[in-house]
């Protein structure tokens, strides 16, 4: 199998995503160590970034990769050799050219507005003039399965000229995403019979059906998958890579990576969704923070005994991992692997976990819920066994708001910390009172832990627990910490929103320095 990835082309036009030059060089080079075959990376005729993009990748040396850069073919009425953009492409200087061509007849002479005939003679003329400069050529068939549902005859024709000009790839695209698998199937079946050339499928998810789309294509004949990481792209995304590249492979023996880099898919996928600055899909399958994790207590009982029971394979193959979600349903098995991960000579009826439990019981009557808030929970765990290590007291701290006209910052915050006896005074101005916090504490513990710098803030929530108090009403905080690739939740609760934020910012670097030399083990 030949992926082909365009998260750096297809991917950007996704509402919300805008790379930098370096963004992309970061993820091109992941993507090369992860080992897919093609990175599709910008269209250097439409876009002055792309073109600097391409620039800088020349100095970067590709393991295994093809850069390919992506085009269309040249305009209607001009000679290929006059058209600027083809120039573009050419002068960007990459092994692999993605020439993307018109199918659909309507398309032909309702939205670029020219002849079938012209329209042939641009994608033939393209194609040969790209294999006379030695490129590889995928000609990327837009609109295929509408074209070639509208006017088989002429979609095939359009196939046969690319084929005649020297196309090393014949790439059918579902642009439009309203294709089924069904006829997806049949199609890709037929038109693999008819050529020698090798055939690439590539679909969008606007039916919610790509990765079923690319799947049974490749079971019909295509030997290349097109897509992006974490399905990135423009409406309803492209096919997701991070789903197809194990589906292939772990369940169907076809390789698309090593099998060394398999137990890197998780962490390149979250990777690229950082740098998109978009939250990462905890419900993605394989690589999202829920696609191992087990609530129900009967599940997690079996679980525990044998992980195949709920699981379709181990997390660990694509770098993922299981976890046991905490709440009231789950049951004491649930309860007792968490204190065992703290304590592992607590059984499961020992006095500790009946200590545990009732204060869990205790905590979620309060408002609290540890679901994505482990680290908060492992912490309470701590506490009930009074294993608890100080790493700071907080003596004191104040919040002043107030409204300035002219300061950028509507509050500050003074803190009094002690550090093994020494105490130390800091005050800091924020955007509201809980940043202003923030940056206080951050700036008293850095001076005892210079380490704290490298965490910040991905995520804050605030979820009012009973509403009929109006402005008393209790509110869940939950916040989200990383380090830059590992994430933790935490957890806090009261009705004043400076407290339970306050309990859940505590918790978050807490939770850091018990566990900071495991975090950057997997930071390395
Ligand atoms: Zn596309």
């Amino acid at each position: 199998m030949y992926i082909y990835d365009s998260t750096l082309r297809d991917g950007t036009q996704c509402e919300g995503i805008s790379f930098t030059v370096l963004d992309k060089i970061k993820i091109a080079k992941k993507l090369d160590c992860l080992g897919v075959d093609y990175i599709e990376a910008g269209n250097p005729g439409s876009n002055p970034k792309d073109l600097e993009f391409f620039k800088e990748a020349k100095k970067v040396r590709f393991k295994h990769a093809k850069l390919t850069a992506f085009g269309s073919t040249r305009r209607a009425n001009v000679p290929v050799l006059e058209d600027k953009n083809i120039q573009a492409l050419l002068d960007v200087d990459t092994p692999a050219v993605a020439i993307f061509g018109k199918v659909w007849d309507f398309h032909v002479t309702d939205i670029i507005r020219t002849t079938l005939g012209e329209n042939l003679h641009m994608i033939y003329d393209t194609v040969e003039y790209m294999k006379s400069k030695d490129k590889e050529v995928i000609f990327d068939a837009e609109h295929f399965f509408d074209g070639y549902e509208a006017n088989k005859e002429y979609a095939l024709k359009v196939l046969k000229t690319a084929v005649e000009a020297g196309t090393d790839w014949l790439v059918l695209c579902d642009t439009n995403g309203g294709t089924f698998p069904s006829e997806i199937g049949g199609t890709v079946s037929y038109i693999s019979s008819l050529f020698d050339v090798p055939i690439g499928i590539h679909c969008h998810n606007d039916c919610d059906m790509a990765v079923a789309n690319s799947i049974i294509a490749v079971e019909n004949g295509a030997v290349q998958v097109q897509g992006t990481f974490n399905g990135y792209g423009e409406r309803c995304g492209n096919a997701n890579l991070t789903t197809i590249i194990p589906n292939l492979q772990l369940k169907q023996g076809r390789r698309c990576i090593s099998e060394g880099h398999m137990i890197d898919l998780t962490d390149v996928s979250r990777y690229i969704s950082e740098l998109a600055n978009l939250s990462h899909d905890s419900h993605m399958p394989y690589v999202g923070n829920s696609a191992f994790a087990h609530k129900g207590g009967m599940h997690v009982d079996a679980i525990i005994k044998n992980p195949r029971s709920f699981e379709h394979i181990y997390p660990e193959l694509v770098g993922n991992q299981r976890r046991i979600l905490m709440s009231e349903v789950a049951g004491r098995s649930t309860i007792l692997s968490k204190i065992q991960k703290v304590a592992p000579w607590v059984t499961k009826y020992s006095e500790e976990t009946q200590k545990v439990i009732d204060r869990l019981k205790q905590l979620e009557y309060d408002g609290y819920q540890f679901e994505g808030a482990e680290s908060s929970l492992e912490l309470m765990i701590i506490r009930a066994l009074g294993m608890e290590k100080t790493f700071f007291d907080v003596k004191d701290f104040k919040v002043i708001c107030e409204d300035h006209w002219e300061s950028e910052y509507n509050a500050s915050a003074v803190i009094k910390v002690a550090v093994d006896g020494v105490d130390e005074i800091t005050a800091a101005d924020g955007d509201g009172p809980i940043n202003a916090l923030d940056k206080a504490l951050r700036k008293a513990l850095e001076i005892f832990y210079p380490q704290l710098k490298s965490i910040r803030l991905t995520d804050y929530k605030v979820r009012v627990l009973d509403t009929s108090y109006a402005t008393a009403s209790k509110v869940r905080v939950h916040i989200e910490t990383t380090n830059g690739k590992v994430t933790w939740g935490t957890v806090g609760v009261s009705s004043n929103i400076i407290e339970a934020s306050w309990n859940a910012l505590v918790d978050s670097i807490e939770y850091f320095l018990y566990h900071e030399d495991k975090l950057n083990i997997i930071q390395n």
